[in-house]
């Protein structure tokens, strides 16, 4: 049993102190507009595994959208957004920290003939409603029982135990959402799904659960597994329960698609170390690898059943056979700098990281992180206004100059600025006599 002064502490420990004020301000201001109020969710499961997470969940029995309305009054440097229908709020802080705020449903429930009408306790119907048991951990934050922990469903035990596991037998046929989330979960914290659970996904899979989910809750679910540190490991745990023919049929796990996975993983790792962000659309890569052992049909079918936007669908399309020719280019032999800015500078990061993944020769691999890592910095000395004062008219023969210049920059023909003039004299100087 977790004694409340165990749960402070492990509070005081792992939550900022400027949060952890924020939390006593939360639960003061409940208890003065006579609610009560509970954070809820992910960062108390997070609290107790240790890992940090600053998207706080509450749940207010009560009236939601008025506490988040008083807590931004009496917090200042915060946005409140409220949604009406949902009796849901989002408190935004300037520093980045978001608070979400749901009204806990009172809900009545009528018994047969005589039997009175019972009132279940809104919080744990909340709870109730939720995917697994580790994420349905209650802390109280009323000034009275502040740091009281509520635990209607056993998530302390799960924690322990490391599994993931539903409330009820229909969970994933009410949301089969939630077994990409459990596949998530399970890989990101190193849990295993239960027996049980597991037995529930694959009767999900048997009915067919999934064809009534609509294309975006398909691709929300699999763009925030590919998201994830351990995106490959999501991924072979899909192929293992047979998950990944949700997507498209002929999507198997296989020796192959598993290397290539590896491959991205890395590859991003590499990114993530060299340039501390990511590129745009991260989860593109780990999708394009996914969606190797596809033809070019099929590769439609599953960006239609993902419902990715036209637009998107047609880059990719485009993008996917571009990738192949300059993948067979790079990997022929050895090129000069130049020839690899000129194979890739047109094409975004996410391709060319994807074709660092695929690259089989190590040379290959090296020569597009050379060029992610140095050669887009790299820019001619000369500039327009030089090639101005030396007499050239401008337009379109600056731009070829200057492509031209950066080429021999990067291959090591010119160091200095006077041999860059010097190769402009050399090379386009016949322009020059032209002109005058
Ligand atoms: P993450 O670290 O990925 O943000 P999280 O648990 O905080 O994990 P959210 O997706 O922000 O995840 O969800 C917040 C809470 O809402 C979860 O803790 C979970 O209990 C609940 N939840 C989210 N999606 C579902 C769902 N499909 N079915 C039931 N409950 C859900």
């Amino acid at each position: 049993k977790l004694r409340r002064k165990q749960v402070k502490g492990l509070m005081r420990e792992r939550i900022p102190r400027e949060i952890l004020e924020v939390l006593k301000t939360v639960g003061l201001t409940a208890q003065e507009a006579g609610y009560k109020v509970y954070l809820v969710g992910g960062s108390v499961r997070d609290l107790f595994l240790r890992s940090p997470n600053l998207d706080l969940d509450l749940v207010v029995e009560g009236n939601g959208m008025d506490l988040a309305k008083k807590l931004a009054r009496r917090l200042g440097k915060v946005r409140v957004r409220t949604h009406k229908k949902f009796q849901t709020a989002k408190l935004i802080f300037d520093d980045g920290l978001i608070i979400d705020v749901a009204t806990a449903r009172m809900e009545y429930y009528k018994s047969p003939a005589a039997l009175p009408v019972i009132e279940l306790s809104s919080l744990k119907m909340d709870l109730y409603r939720r995917d697994f048991t580790i994420n349905t951990l209650a802390v109280s934050l009323n000034p009275k029982d502040f740091g009281l922990i509520l635990d209607f469903f056993d998530g302390l035990r799960d924690l322990k135990g490391k599994v993931i596991r539903v409330l009820h037998n229909l969970s994933f046929v009410e949301d089969p959402t939630r077994v990409f989330r459990a596949v998530r979960f399970e890989q990101r914290f190193n849990f295993r799904i239960g027996k049980f659970t597991e037995g529930l996904i694959k009767n999900a899979l048997k009915i067919d659960a999934f064809k009534l989910l609509t294309g975006d809750r398909l691709f929300h679910e699999l763009e925030n597994m590919l998201l994830e540190e351990k995106a490959t490991d999501c991924m072979r745990r899909l192929g293992e329960l047979n998950l990944l023919e949700v997507y498209h049929p002929k999507l198997k796990l296989s020796d192959k698609l598993e290397a290539i996975l590896d491959s991205v993983e890395q590859v991003m790792a590499w990114y993530k170390l060299s340039f501390l962000t990511l590129p745009t659309r991260p989860w593109l890569v780990y999708f394009l690898a996914l969606a190797d052992p596809l033809d070019e049909a099929e590769m439609e079918q599953l960006c239609a059943r993902l419902a990715l936007a036209p637009r998107l669908r047609r880059e990719i399309k485009e993008m996917r056979a571009q990738t192949l020719k300059v993948l067979n280019r790079l990997q022929r032999n050895q090129l000069s700098p130049s020839k690899v800015y000129d194979l890739l500078h047109k094409l975004k990061p996410a391709y060319q990281l994807y074709i660092m993944a695929k690259a089989r020769q190590e040379w290959a691999k090296k020569a597009v992180s050379r060029y992610l890592g140095n050669m887009t910095k790299v820019k001619p000395l000369l500039t327009g206004d030089d090639l101005a004062g030396m007499g050239f008219d401008p337009g379109p023969l600056f731009k070829e100059i200057l492509e031209r210049v950066l080429a021999a920059r990067l291959d090591g023909e010119v160091t200095t600025k006077e041999d860059e003039l010097a190769l402009v004299k050399s090379e386009f100087g016949s322009y020059l006599e032209k002109t005058v």
